[in-house]
């Protein structure tokens, strides 16, 4: 088992990618706080790994309040007595009609900048005095490259995922905390996906991938467990593109 004994938290647990990754954590041996602000969805998630015989809790957390981080991360220690990985999952899609709404860019701002800075913020103490931990932030190919249909408050976002990752790295490296950035590309539409959704659309993105096809979540989520993983142990700092070869054009 490749998370033999590791307690992790994943944001966004409820839903796609974060999903999939809460369940492969726990089929390696990693004791689960599936987290997310829809309750009965990470309960479901919480029931699967229960039923093949892994351990879950769902605990509600929405990213962007500092209290519910608190909060997550005191129930995963009076679970589990420590915290080793934060898989910082959750997210909500920059493809909408409007891409000059400023709504939008502060939403994007809130949730998946600076909802991935208050994860690691409120980890990271806890990883230092456990001796060490890994976190992995999930950005997006639109962290490197703008794209037509994608609000441009996405991009700057995921960027900025991109960027406090290494900043972390090298702040926290002699902590024995790594922090590493995965970067889905084509993946199944967000639940909060509008323009990118559309299948004809779809089909046009999907002719721009090398390997002409869009991703599936397990293979965001293998990359996740490589990177919290101890296999990933002199590994900090990068940037994982799971994309099928779309940036390498
Ligand atoms: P999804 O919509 O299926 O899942 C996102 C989850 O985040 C949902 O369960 C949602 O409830 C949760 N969430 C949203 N806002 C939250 C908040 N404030 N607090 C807590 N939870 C919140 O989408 P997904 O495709 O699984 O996306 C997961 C991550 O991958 C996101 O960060 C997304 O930006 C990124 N990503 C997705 C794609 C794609 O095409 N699907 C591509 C690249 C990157």
């Amino acid at each position: 088992m490749r998370l033999k004994d590791k307690v992790a938290i994943v944001t966004g647990a409820a839903s796609g990618m974060g999903a999939s990754t809460a369940k492969i954590f726990a089929n390696q041996g990693a004791k689960v706080l599936v987290t997310d602000m829809l309750e009965d969805e990470g309960a479901g998630v919480v029931a699967e790994i229960t039923k093949a015989d892994g351990e879950a809790r769902f605990q509600r957390l929405d990213v962007t309040s500092e209290a519910d981080w608190d909060s997550a991360v005191a129930a995963a220690l009076a679970a589990y007595g420590k915290l080793d990985i934060l898989v910082n999952n959750a997210g909500v899609s920059g493809s909408t009609p409007d891409l000059l709404n400023l709504d939008t860019w502060d939403q994007q701002m809130n949730i998946n900048a600076k909802g991935v800075f208050l994860g690691m913020r409120a980890v990271i103490p806890v990883m230092q005095k456990g001796g060490g931990g890994s976190i992995v932030n999930i950005s997006s190919i639109s962290g490197f490259v703008g794209q037509e249909y994608v609000h441009m408050g996405y991009s700057a976002a995921k960027g900025a995922v991109r960027l406090a990752t290494k900043a972390a790295a090298v702040q926290h490296a002699k902590d024995g905390i790594r922090v590493n950035s995965v970067h889905p590309g084509i993946m199944p539409p967000m639940r909060t996906s509008k323009l990118t959704a559309d299948p004809e659309l779809r089909a046009k993105m999907i002719a721009a991938i090398p390997m002409a096809r869009e991703g599936g979540v397990e293979e965001v989520a293998y990359a996740n467990l490589f990177l919290a993983s101890d296999e990933a142990s002199y590994i900090t700092g990068i940037e994982v593109p799971v994309d099928g070869g779309y940036l390498a054009v």
